[in-house]
């Protein structure tokens, strides 16, 4: 599989822990190894810990690069990686999901906390307004995310999120045909604003 000149990098939002399940580990590491088979970088917090770490040393034991985005008041915390290909160190949490944005053309969230969570929800949310046409997926690696899927689900139900604002959420279960996805992603057409928001 060859990278289109749209995908040459894929932002990962994903834990600062390691979670319960070896399935987290593993499937970091595969989704990671398949990126960069495909000549796909990666861009990630620049922390080496948890499954931010697995990442991390996947991607550069399988050849690839990796670019680091890092809060410079998070170096201690966080345990910056030190091997990455670049690593940017910027000032605030806001600055460094910008950069992440700016850096990347497809985001994927791996199973992880309120921070991963956050991280997805907002580039989520810019894709719901048209401030980017880039696709937003969730690995759902053994239903880590089914309770979130229903919960977007209810929330479409309940009236806050339109049927097309939740249609910008990819998710698989398995790597490759994640990947494939994300090859595939054609962007909603037209007004994102006017399309998405909900009628009373
Ligand atoms: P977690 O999913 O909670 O383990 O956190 C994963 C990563 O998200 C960690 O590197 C956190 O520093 C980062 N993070 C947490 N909150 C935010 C935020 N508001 N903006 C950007 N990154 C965040």
């Amino acid at each position: 599989m060859n990278a289109s000149l749209s995908l040459r990098r894929v932002c990962i939002f994903c834990g600062a822990s390691y979670g319960t399940r070896t399935a987290y580990r593993d499937v970091a590491q595969t989704f990671t190894r398949l990126l960069v088979e495909s000549g796909i970088g990666i861009v990630y917090g620049g922390s080496s810990n948890g499954l931010m770490g697995i990442v991390a040393d996947a991607a550069l034991a399988a050849g690839g690069e990796v670019i680091g985005v890092l809060p410079r008041s998070m170096i201690d915390r966080e345990i910056d990686h030190k091997g990455l290909t670049t690593m940017h160190l910027v000032d605030t949490l806001h600055e460094r999901k910008a950069k992440m944005a700016e850096l990347s053309d497809a985001f994927v969230a791996l199973p992880g906390g309120f921070g991963t969570f956050e991280e997805f929800c907002e580039v989520l949310s810019w894709a719901q307004l048209g401030l980017h046409r880039k696709p937003c997926a969730l690995l759902n690696v053994d239903g880590f995310y089914d309770g979130l899927l229903t919960f977007f689900d209810h929330s479409v139900t309940e009236g806050f999120v339109h049927p097309t604002g939740r249609a910008l959420v990819l998710s698989e279960s398995d790597p490759q045909t994640l990947l494939s996805r994300l090859f595939d992603y054609q962007p909603p057409t037209g007004d994102r604003w006017s399309a998405s928001a909900v009628q009373v």
